[in-house]
């Protein structure tokens, strides 16, 4: 007794200490040490490992539960109501972003100089469909189960609504024994969100350190190569995702009567965690923290908040259109013509909905807009040499731009609750 009171009082310095504070210390710390010590602070990796694998653990659980709880306590009319107004906010807010993406590319004009590579010739080329096809018709899942073991979650959140929709079916059923059943069902699944959120609650007291160890690594391997052309390339992302907060989620969120500066206090969470794990779908549990801090109802960001960390990628847009414009500059020489950058918007997009909430996945969908314009990423050609220095810098680009996307989650989930009268106001005095 004696000793577990000693070492709780041994930890408590650190437990009471603001939680957002000491994720900022750890963050700040990390790049630092990563910049002073390179390879040699490699050794802290696992530590950050640690923090992805245990936010990884809860994800599917928490997806499952929580959309089943969702769905089977709303009406399929209400399902469909709110589905509209969430794909579209987040087609409209991503379509933003790709133009912020553009004008910052067009304002800081990055550019590297390639002179061993052979210039290529762009020619214009038409969205490629296929592939848009393709996402639409994987997001049915053939094997629900193989979908939970290769997380992947879009099927998963179409197999989820659909088993929510048959509980509450089940719920209003004439024959008691079905109504039981449905009732024991959602009974299940909503302690087992609760308990989520619990282990989301604990997990988080291990974030400043996860999240020091994963910005040390990210530092200590692409800290120096952040200067000359490729800094102009960063300062143009991060000032594209800078916009982008400041004009279309403080914007939004104002438009539709809400305090910005109670939403960016809970938003900070999971933008800190973002920058640390670089993936939506690990930050999802904070996140949905975030939401239901702000109030909003559990309905709407069970359901908005898993969708939005697959198709909503504000970040990733932006992205988009930054690199495409280095690229465009550093192969042809020549800037992006208007009819690339409306191909660049549509594609970017469309693309955002196919792109996962995971490390990296940016970077690969970078390809097919390439693509779109008339850039392929050959061996040995200028495009490929400017790609490559862009996937040089690709860790410190994915953490600014998950966490505009997991922040554009939260505001798009934020003003759709408004819209529909599901927020608890309360909770913003
Ligand atoms: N890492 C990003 C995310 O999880 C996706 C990307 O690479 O753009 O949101």
């Amino acid at each position: 007794m004696e000793t577990e009171k000693k070492s709780k009082n041994f930890m408590s310095w650190y437990f009471d200490f603001n939680l957002l504070y000491r994720i900022l210390i750890g963050m700040v710390l990390g790049a630092v040490l990563g910049l002073v010590f390179r390879e040699k602070i490699y050794w802290i990796a696992p530590f950050g490992t640690l923090f992805v694998r245990l936010l990884k653990m809860i994800v599917m659980p928490i997806i499952i539960s929580t959309l089943i709880c969702g769905a089977a306590s709303i009406s399929p009319a209400t399902v469909g109501k709110i589905g509209t107004r969430v794909v579209l906010i987040y087609l409209v807010t991503s379509a933003f972003a790709v133009c912020i993406g553009l004008l910052s590319g067009f304002i800081f004009q990055p550019q590297a100089d390639l002179s061993g590579y052979a210039l290529s010739t762009v020619a214009g080329k038409d969205v490629a469909s296929m592939s848009v096809v393709d996402t639409f018709l994987n997001i049915v899942p053939t094997n629900v189960f193989q979908a939970v073991n290769d997380a992947q979650v879009l099927p998963v959140i179409f197999f989820s609504i659909l088993f929510g929709l048959g509980v509450s079916y089940l719920m209003v059923s004439e024959d008691e024994n079905l109504k039981k059943s449905g009732k024991t069902i959602l009974n299940f699944f909503t302690g087992v969100s609760e308990v989520m959120t619990k282990m989301v609650t604990g997990i988080m007291q291990y974030a400043p350190i996860g999240v020091l160890s994963l910005i040390a690594v990210v530092f200590a391997k692409q800290g120096p190569k952040v200067a000359g052309s490729l800094g102009v390339v960063a300062a143009a992302a991060f000032s594209g995702y800078l916009l982008q907060i400041i004009l279309v989620y403080i914007g939004m969120v104002k438009i539709f009567g809400l305090k910005p500066g109670k939403f960016w206090h809970e938003a900070r969470n999971p933008f800190v965690t973002g920058l640390g794990t670089r993936s939506s779908y690990g930050t999802l549990p904070v996140t949905m923290k975030a939401a239901d801090n702000l109030g909003v109802s559990k309905d709407i960001y069970s359901f908005s908040l898993p969708l939005g960390a697959t198709i909503n990628m504000d970040g990733t847009a932006i992205y988009q259109g930054v690199c495409a414009t280095f690229i465009a500059l550093t192969a042809t020489g020549v800037g992006l013509t208007a009819g690339q950058m409306g191909t660049i918007v549509i594609t970017a997009t469309l693309i955002s909905i196919g792109t996962a909430g995971i490390p990296g996945a940016g970077a690969i969908m970078l390809l097919m807009v390439l693509d779109s314009i008339g850039l392929q990423v050959e061996a040995g050609t200028a495009v490929a040499g400017a790609y490559a220095m862009i996937l040089g810098i690709d860790a410190i680009l994915d953490m600014g731009r998950t966490a505009l996307n997991v922040t554009g989650d939260l505001a798009s989930t934020t003003c759709v609750a408004k819209s529909l009268h599901e927020i608890d106001e309360s909770k913003w005095d």
